[in-house]
Order: structure tokens, then C-alpha cells, then sequence
């Protein structure tokens, strides 16, 4: 652990806290610091020291009577999608510029309850759409890596906060990929857990039946202590789960099964992942994949088999049909969810009007980024009368049919299935501004397990060209996301690619 605490993990944060070594006051204001001297990211949108340093003390008091738990004192930050009731709350939009939220969403309740410490709100891309963090209204977030590039996105404040040492977790959504894409290009661990596990309450809807909120970190471990907090059944989301093939949906599970995954793995020797079958989609290796990429997941399978594994190839034959069924399907609940920013109800209002329609109308032109509009107006072109059938209805099916391929993968032929999480290494900032449908098709390996509500991480598996950050993804069956963090902790423990700082690559 450093003395200025930049890149320590939470682990290590926690014993040091735990046995009084350190006090949360000092790491609050550690990261304070360390935020303000990376300023030139751009990650924080809103940061008030105070308010930090208030929970810190409150930290502070349950960890001086021996009541800490793993997280207590931890600093964290979650992305600007989350209300929150102290800090703003934008959505990285003009739409929500002085919006500050009267509750305090599910995620962001439950980490303050376990004593975690903010240090503010991250930036992101307008409403979580986009994969590059150049669609927020106050600016694009650089990559702690190179400047120059993109952190991805929409979470591309949480990865770039984690990538440059100042906290060693955040908060992400992950609507089509939003959590393991920047992780995969600023060299972090994320996971999106099962749709369903981690409620939405509270988290600026955009697309509900993709929506899903997961951590970033430095490694496996760290993402079980966050994951186990946030998810668990909450009564205010209506898709949230009340329990888990059986077993209940509350804090502990997580944990549970990635320890019992622990000890299995350990039993088995020298080499633990002995007879686990990586499913490796053949479709995931096609023309599009950037040669880098493809190396750096290759190596990371043959690390896999020397633990043990058995590589299968599998098929996913619908995997390029998921670009279009998820830019039918996110767009056409986008649209939905977006109606309720009408100059009435939340955050902006035109100031010139002369009737109610041209209120609404100005202020959704003001309000709202390109990319957004974009969306709103996909979405509602393929759900009006007349396209419902051909767009929407059609687009739903193609998902039954990409679900349908996974389940056969998990039930036929594989426990994991392993690639890679984006074509290419982070794009310039810029690169794609003129061509914006270039991004879309830049998803096409995270889409799939977002339309089939599986969960999902990213962890760091080599440097591909400009020595930038190369991810590989790991796709479990559902609810299996315990033992998905103990497989890709067992990869972790063998390599130092998650250990990798950007100052010394
Ligand atoms: N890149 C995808 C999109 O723009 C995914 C975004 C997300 O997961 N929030 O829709």
C-alpha cells in the first residue's frame, strides 16, 4: 500500500482501517486529493468535501467501537446515474443541471449503510448512452492510460476513477455494456450481475429491461464485497428478484457462493479449475476482432487451461443479430422512460414559451444531447403503429432466440464462456463523431448478455497497441455470479495484469 493510499485495494484498505492504521478521515481525504490532482480526466462531476468528510466521521465512529464491516471507511464514488440525496444528480445531462434528488437510490442506500465513504459522482454519458464517455453534457472523461483516448462508457468516470488510483471501487450501469466496456478499456475489474439481482430503484432509467447496476474495482476479490452489499431484493424496483434459483436475494449470497467456489477450486490442487469448460464463442473471433485483442484472450485461455480448464468451442449464431435488436429495443424504452423530462416535472425548463407544447418542445431541444434526441427518435418510430410489428415485436423474438443460444451453451456444453469484451482498443477522443452508429457496432460482445439478462464481467488480460488496456469477458449462467468472481480471482492470483498502474505500464 502506498503512503498516499492511490491504488490500494480495498482489502488492503480494509485491514489497515480495521486495525486503526489508518483512519477513514485520513483515505476521505486522501481521495479528495487525489481526485483534484487528476482533475484533467474529468471524472467527477460533483465532489463537496464536507459531505465526504461527514460520512468519514461517521465511519471513523463505528470502526473505533470494533463495528466495522469490510466496507466501512472504504472510499468509493458512484456514477452520476444514481440519485442521490447530498449530491447533485445530472445524468451527465443539461436536462438535470441543478437537479439534487429528495432520496437516495437502493445502491447508493445500502453502500452508505455498510459505511462506505463518497467521494462524489462520476461522470458518464448522457443518460448512460454511449461507449465512449464523449456523450456527457460537461465534457469527455480522458483514460488514465493515454489521454487522448476514451475511458469507454457509459460508465467511463467509474473506470477512469478506479484506472487512476483514487478510489478503489465505484458504482456502474450496465445497460448494453456500460460496466464491462470501460473496465475493459482502462484496465479495471467490472461485473454486471444477473439482471434482476440489483434493484433499479433509484437509478435513472434507460433502458428497464437492460438496466443493471455493477461494480468496478482493481480485482475479483474487491468486487465481492461490493457486489454482495448492492445487490438483494428491494419491494421499490418491480423486477427485482426475491430470490435466486432458490436461494434468497439479500447480502451474503454473493459472498457465499464465491467462498464455497473458493474452497471446491482449493480442494482440487495444483490445478484448481480443474475440468471446468470454457465455452469460447466461435462468432467472437470473426474479421472484426483488431489482432491485439485476439492475443491477449488467447493467452489469457491458455492461462486458463494451465489451471486446469477445458476449452470448448461453442456457437452463438446470433451474435451480430444483437446490434440491431438492441438498438430497436433500448431506443424504444429510452423513449419511454425519457417522456417524463417535459419541463414540468424535473430539472430544466425553457425560458421562452408561449403555450405548453412549445414549452415541452424547447425544452427537450435545450435539454437533451444529440445522441440522446437519437435515440428518442428511434424509439419512437419503431414502437409507432404501423412499425411496432416489423421493429419491436421482431426485435423481441431475435432476443428470445440470442437468449435461447446462451441457455443451450450452459446446458449442453460449457460453465463459463470466455472472449473478449470490445473489437478494439480505446478509440482518440473524437475518432467517431462523425459517424455515430460506428460505436453501436463497437458493442457486439457485450449486447447479447444484456438482452439475455446473464451476468458478466471484464477483467484485465494484457496491452494491445499504444499499450492500452485489453479486457477479457467471463459470462456465467444466471445468478452464477459468485462463482464467476472466484474464476476470474484464480486467473488474477497467477497474472499481474490487474496490478498494471498507467504512470508505470
Ligand atoms: N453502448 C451501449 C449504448 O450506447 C451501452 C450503454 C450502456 O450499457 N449504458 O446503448
Amino acid at each position: 500500500m502506498s503512503s498516499n493510499f492511490e491504488f490500494s485495494s480495498i482489502t488492503e484498505l480494509g485491514v489497515a482501517l480495521r486495525e486503526r492504521k489508518v483512519s477513514a478521515h485520513e483515505l476521505a481525504q486522501a481521495a479528495l486529493n487525489l481526485a483534484s490532482k487528476h482533475a484533467n480526466l474529468n471524472a467527477f462531476l460533483h465532489i463537496n468535501d464536507e459531505l465526504t468528510l461527514a460520512q468519514a466521521k461517521h465511519a471513523d465512529a463505528l470502526l473505533e467501537q470494533g463495528k466495522g464491516g469490510p466496507l466501512t471507511g472504504i472510499p468509493i464514488a458512484h456514477k452520476d446515474i444514481f440519485v442521490t440525496r447530498q449530491w447533485k444528480t445530472t445524468a451527465a445531462s443539461k436536462m438535470l443541471e441543478n437537479y439534487t434528488s429528495p432520496f437516495d437510490a437502493t445502491v447508493v442506500h445500502r453502500l452508505n449503510e455498510a459505511g462506505t465513504v463518497s467521494i462524489g459522482k462520476l461522470n458518464c454519458d448522457e443518460f448512460a448512452m454511449g461507449s465512449g464517455n464523449e456523450n456527457s453534457a460537461f465534457g469527455a472523461t480522458r483514460n488514465p492510460w493515454n489521454l487522448d483516448v476514451v475511458p469507454g462508457g457509459s460508465s467511463g468516470g467509474s473506470a477512469a476513477a478506479v484506472a487512476a488510483g483514487i478510489v478503489p471501487a465505484t458504482t456502474g450501469t450496465d445497460t448494453g455494456g456500460s460496466v464491462r466496456q470501460p473496465a475493459a478499456l482502462c484496465g479495471v475489474s467490472g461485473i454486471k450481475p444477473t439482471y434482476g439481482t440489483v434493484s433499479r430503484f433509484g437509478m435513472i432509467a434507460f433502458g428497464s429491461s437492460l438496466d443493471q447496476a455493477g461494480p468496478i474495482a482493481r480485482n475479483a476479490n474487491d468486487l465481492v464485497d461490493m457486489l454482495d452489499i448492492m445487490s438483494g431484493f428491494d419491494e421499490r424496483d418491480s423486477t427485482s428478484l426475491e430470490s435466486c434459483d432458490g436461494v434468497a436475494n439479500q447480502t451474503g449470497r454473493v459472498r457465499k457462493a464465491y467462498d464455497e467456489s473458493q474452497t471446491r477450486f482449493s480442494q482440487a490442487g495444483a490445478k484448481p479449475l480443474t475440468g471446468l469448460r470454457i465455452g469460447v464463442p466461435k462468432e467472437y473471433f470473426n474479421e472484426g476482432l483488431a489482432p491485439d485483442i485476439a492475443a491477449a484472450v488467447e493467452s489469457a485461455l491458455k492461462e486458463y487451461e494451465n489451471l486446469g480448464a477445458i476449452r470448448v468451442e461453442i456457437s452463438l449464431p446470433r451474435t451480430q443479430l444483437a446490434i440491431p435488436a438492441y438498438y430497436v429495443i433500448a431506443p424504444a424504452e429510452a423513449s419511454s422512460n425519457l417522456s417524463r423530462y417535459d419541463g414540468v416535472r424535473y430539472g430544466h425548463r425553457a425560458g421562452n414559451y408561449s403555450n405548453l407544447e412549445e414549452m415541452t418542445s424547447r425544452t427537450r431541444a435545450e435539454g437533451f444531447g444529440d445522441e440522446v434526441k437519437r435515440r428518442i427518435m428511434v424509439g419512437t418510430y419503431v414502437l409507432c403503429h404501423g412499425y411496432y410489428d416489423a421493429y419491436y415485436l421482431q426485435a423481441q423474438r431475435v432476443r428470445r432466440m440470442i437468449t435461447n443460444d446462451f441457455q443451450h451453451a450452459f446446458a449442453e456444453q460449457c460453465d463459463v464462456i470466455m472472449g473478449p469484451v470490445t473489437p478494439s482498443v480505446a478509440k482518440q477522443i473524437g475518432e467517431n463523431r462523425d459517424d455515430p452508429t460506428a460505436d453501436w457496432l463497437a458493442d457486439v460482445y457485450t449486447l447479447g448478455v444484456s438482452l439475455a439478462g446473464l451476468p458478466a464481467m471484464s477483467i484485465p488480460c494484457g496491452f494491445g497497441g499504444q499499450n492500452l488496456p485489453v479486457g477479457l469477458q467471463l459470462i456465467g449462467n444466471y445468478f452464477n455470479e459468485g462463482q464467476l468472481l472466484a474464476i476470474a480471482d484464480r486467473y488474477q492470483r497467477v497474472t499481474d495484469w490487474h496490478q498494471r498502474k498507467p504512470d508505470q505500464k
